[in-house]
């Protein structure tokens, strides 16, 4: 089996990728790996895919992956994955700001330390403060409350993964950014980091912009809502539900004995239209859980299991 695969996801990075590629085989040959590059071009406008066929081209080991048009960051790295045949998977950015020096540390602790994946940490980072550095502390932070997993930097492209784990996971839409928190749902809860050095961005622009963060929280709520109630709808929509139902219910037979009783009119009333909106909103919210059921029911993963071993 090969020792690294190296999945790099790229859109417009021409002038980036002879440099990164001639970075990689230096590390690659000074420590005797044998390893593969597979360059995935997600929809790049510019030279680019000439770039990768001239690699290719120069050595096989480059690997290359061309879009039709332009996917997004996710779809390149889940394409990469499918393809990647290494014992250890890394990926890493094109752009020149991940360090290809990295590479044989993240592998040992795969290897050796036992980890199914170790997430790089730019702990010194050289982008602009305003617009990077101060949002994502917060995003972090959030991240880690919400998913107990204590990564200081989830965004960090330069990561290496246990062959395993990019065999059992699906990053699709923007999911790119929480990769440890899809991968520790589907059960890889050996979870590292190192600290890695970070550059500053040579040529071309980022790609990313602030609605960046708008996206990663509404992605965040929705990874973690389908990892506690994605396979039991019922569980969530059913209980507040009830709830709703319930109250209302207990709070709409009060008022109708007080006004029968004649201490109460109901059309000015408040309580009257509160109780009557609990019930509503209960019963509502119980059909959407019962129809998130029938949904599950026909999903065609929902046995979908990841076995560990077997005998
Ligand atoms: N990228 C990609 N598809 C996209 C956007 C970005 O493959 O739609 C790649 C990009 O070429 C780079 C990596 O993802 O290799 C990280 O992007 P970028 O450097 O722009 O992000 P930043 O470092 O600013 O967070
Ligand atoms: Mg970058």
């Amino acid at each position: 089996m090969i020792d690294i695969s190296i999945v790099v996801p790229l859109f417009n990075e021409e002038e980036s990728l002879p440099h990164l590629a001639e970075w990689i085989d230096r590390v690659m040959h000074s420590n005797g790996y044998s390893y593969e590059v597979i360059m995935v071009d997600d929809g790049s406008r510019d030279g680019s895919w000439h770039v990768i066929e001239q690699l290719h081209a120069a050595n096989p080991a480059y690997r290359g992956i061309k879009f039709r048009r332009n996917y997004g960051k996710s779809a390149a790295l889940n394409t990469g994955f499918a393809a990647a045949e290494g014992e250890v998977v890394v990926t890493m950015d094109a752009d020149l700001q991940d360090s290809p020096d990295e590479v044989p540390e993240l592998r040992r602790m795969i290897v050796e330390d036992g980890f199914d994946l170790v997430s790089g940490w730019k702990k010194k980072r050289y982008d602009s403060k305003l617009a990077k550095n101060i949002p994502s502390k917060f995003f972090n932070w959030t991240t880690r409350r919400m998913s107990g997993i204590h990564l200081h930097d989830f965004n960090c492209g330069l990561k290496a993964y246990r062959r395993d784990v990019v065999k059992s996971i699906e990053v699709y839409g923007e999911m790119h950014r929480y990769i440890p928190v899809i991968a520790k749902w589907a059960g890889f809860s050996k979870i590292g980091e190192k600290v890695v050095q970070h550059r500053k961005r040579e040529f071309g622009a980022t790609k990313f912009g602030m609605n960046r963060f708008v996206h990663g929280y509404l992605d965040l709520m929705s990874i973690m809502f389908m990892s506690k109630f994605g396979k039991q709808p019922m569980h969530f929509f059913g209980a507040i539900g009830s709830l709703s139902f319930l109250l209302g219910f207990v709070a709409l037979v009060v008022v109708l004995v007080l006004r029968l009783a004649g201490r109460m009119a109901l059309t000015n009333s408040v309580w009257f239209y509160l109780s009557m909106l609990f019930v509503l909103m209960g019963t509502v919210l119980f059909l959407t859980g019962f129809l998130g059921e029938l949904v599950c029911r026909n999903s065609n993963t929902r046995n979908q299991y990841l076995i560990e071993k077997e005998l």
